[in-house]
């Protein structure tokens, strides 16, 4: 391993390591709920997961939380599996499901009912939160709490055989109304819900609640770090009493917490995903702009850039929202070396060059890395008729302009130094093109010094057509989630079609799924769904300049 991140969980590894804890093994999971498509918190969470396991030696278990049986289905199923394996987290024979536990889960309860610490509750939900008190106000004892723990599994047994509808009776722990936990006060251990399960189709009508179930399969499992986030802290008494109550084990499952990843931006609660998917605000859960898996990975972001983030943000133990700045640093950072550099123009400005024969084009050879031509290159088309971009030219520039305007040269990028001799203009006065002349010596005289700097171009009469789509932060504000609805502060440009883009030449047989620079215009990914083949669709990825520094 060639990065050995430090950190809170690794110390608390090696310490259980250096104990002599669980036979020294190190064994986590990664477990969703397939009730939605995974988002970068949960890239966070698997790289943490797997990632610690690799670093011990251990292992790491993909279990799909699916004991909720209203909200979840195959597709997520399936799309979180392919997440998982594209962010590298390889969980070898280890693929569980929860719902595969719901016999054992089930023989729990009934032990926990013979041994007086769990019993039937045949209030409505409303009068038993009313009755669980607060931080200031002790809670209220059930009337049948006392119940005796024949007449408990009775009942328990009948909530299995579908006798009773949603709702008439749960099963509770009896733990202590007045524990300084509310957690612990007599928490729901089982509900009714005669609901359709994804994979135990009508098998059960009884559920366990997620506090109950998931120590267990943990425990099932031989889970020795359960790693969740800090909203479960609280919930961590739960988990211990479940345990101490149904054990031994070996190993004894332990829940650390560490804080869930915000970013800025952006939502990431899988409720608000789905709003944004079912409105149509997105075009789907693999939406470019989207932070889900899907998404990123269709707006071009890789796994290592996502790892390498993860790194750079290391694992806290205090929530705070992250600088999406770092996470696009690090997206920069890894296509800037592995994404070639090519021309296009997005916004394209006619520019005729007077002093060039009309019927004259120039094959100029350049390099693919300009700082590393012996890795290759293209060829590329110059001529008489060319396009810059709209933005780099000013009729009356302000005094630190570094692009092109009447009497300023410019450098071609890879090409000839140009001056700007003459604004061509529309019917209304606007500005329609230009008409440049250029330096003949200027194409062996790369050192040559322009006021103008250097453009991106490409030559109209060979450039291709095809749809680029711009990508921008999908909110306006950095913390849509502070606001009371956050579809009200969605970017109206989040997504803009450069409708006029044209490309170079050799960019029409970019293969779909590969990454480009546009030259000083970002990083564009040719996409793997909309693409064809010599007809590429373009998604930027990001553009260029970073607003957050190493
Ligand atoms: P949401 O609240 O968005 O619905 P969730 O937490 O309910 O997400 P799960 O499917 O239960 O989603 O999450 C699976 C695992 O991913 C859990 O262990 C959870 O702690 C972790 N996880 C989810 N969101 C984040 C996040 N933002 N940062 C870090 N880990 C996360
Ligand atoms: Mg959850
Ligand atoms: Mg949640």
């Amino acid at each position: 391993e060639a990065s050995r991140p430090q950190n809170f969980l690794t110390e608390i590894v090696e310490r259980d390591l250096a104990a002599g804890l669980d036979g020294g093994q190190v064994v986590t999971r990664f477990p969703p709920e397939p009730n939605g498509y995974l988002h970068i918190g949960h890239a966070k969470s698997i790289l943490l997961n797997f990632g610690l396991a690799r670093q011990y030696g251990g292992r790491t278990h993909l279990r799909f939380d699916d004991t909720n049986p209203t909200k979840e289905e195959v597709e997520y199923v399936e799309s979180i599996e392919a997440d998982v394996r594209w962010l590298g987290g390889d969980w070898g024979e280890h693929l569980h499901f929860a719902s595969d536990y719901f016999e054992r889960m089930y023989a729990c309860a009934e032990r926990l009912i013979l041994e007086g610490k769990a019993f039937v509750d045949t209030q409505s939900q409303e009068e038993i939160r009313e009755q669980r008190g607060s931080f200031e106000r002790p809670g209220v004892e059930s009337p049948f709490r006392n119940r005796p723990a024949a007449e408990s599994l009775d009942l328990f047994r009948r909530m299995r055989a579908g006798e009773f509808p949603d709702g008439a009776c749960v099963l509770r722990a009896r733990i202590d109304m007045a524990h300084e936990n509310v957690l612990l006060r007599d928490p729901l251990l089982y509900r009714i819900r005669h609901a359709h399960h994804h994979r135990t189709g009508d098998a059960w009508c009884i559920y366990p609640m997620y506090d109950y179930a998931h120590p267990l399969e943990d425990a099932f499992e031989g889970v020795t770090h359960s790693i969740c986030t800090l909203e479960f802290e609280s919930n961590r008494a739960l988990y211990d009493w479940v345990l101490d109550n149904l054990g031994p084990w070996s190993p004894r499952p332990r829940q650390y917490e560490f804080a869930r990843l915000a970013l800025g931006y952006t939502v990431m609660s899988k409720r608000k995903l789905l709003r944004l998917v079912e409105e149509g605000r997105v075009a789907g859960w693999d939406d470019p702009r989207m932070p889900t898996l899907a998404g990123l990975r269709r707006r071009g972001v890789t796994p290592e850039a996502l790892r390498d983030f993860a790194e750079l943000i290391g694992v806290a133990k205090n929530n705070s929202v992250v600088d999406i700045g770092k996470f696009e640093f690090a997206i920069r950072g890894d296509l800037e070396a592995r994404a070639p550099r090519a021309l296009a123009v997005l916004n394209p400005l006619p520019v005729t060059i007077t002093t060039w024969p009309a019927d004259r084009v120039e094959s100029l050879e350049l390099p693919w890395w300009p700082l590393e031509p012996a890795r290759g290159g293209r060829q590329v088309p110059f001529g008489r008729e060319l396009l810059v971009e709209r933005e780099d030219f000013s009729e009356d520039p302000p005094a630190d302009w570094k692009r092109l305007a009447p009497g300023r040269e410019v450098r071609l990028a890879g090409g000839y130094v140009v001056k700007c001799d003459e604004v061509v203009r529309g019917a209304g006065g606007e500005v329609i093109g230009l008409r440049c002349s250029h330096d003949p010596a200027s194409l062996a005289d790369a050192g040559r010094k322009v006021a103008g700097g250097t453009l991106n171009w490409v030559h109209a009469p060979s450039a291709v057509a095809a749809p680029v789509r711009l990508y921008d932060r999908l909110f306006t504000v950095e913390q849509p989630d502070a606001v009371e609805d956050f579809l009200t502060v969605l970017n109206p440009d989040s997504l803009r079609v450069a409708a006029g883009a044209r490309l170079e030449p050799a960019l029409a047989a970019a293969e779909p799924g590969s990454r480009w620079q546009f030259l000083r215009q970002g990083y564009f990914f040719a996409d793997p769904v909309e693409s064809r083949p010599g007809a590429p669709v373009w998604n930027r990825t990001i553009t260029l300049k970073d607003t957050w520094a190493a």
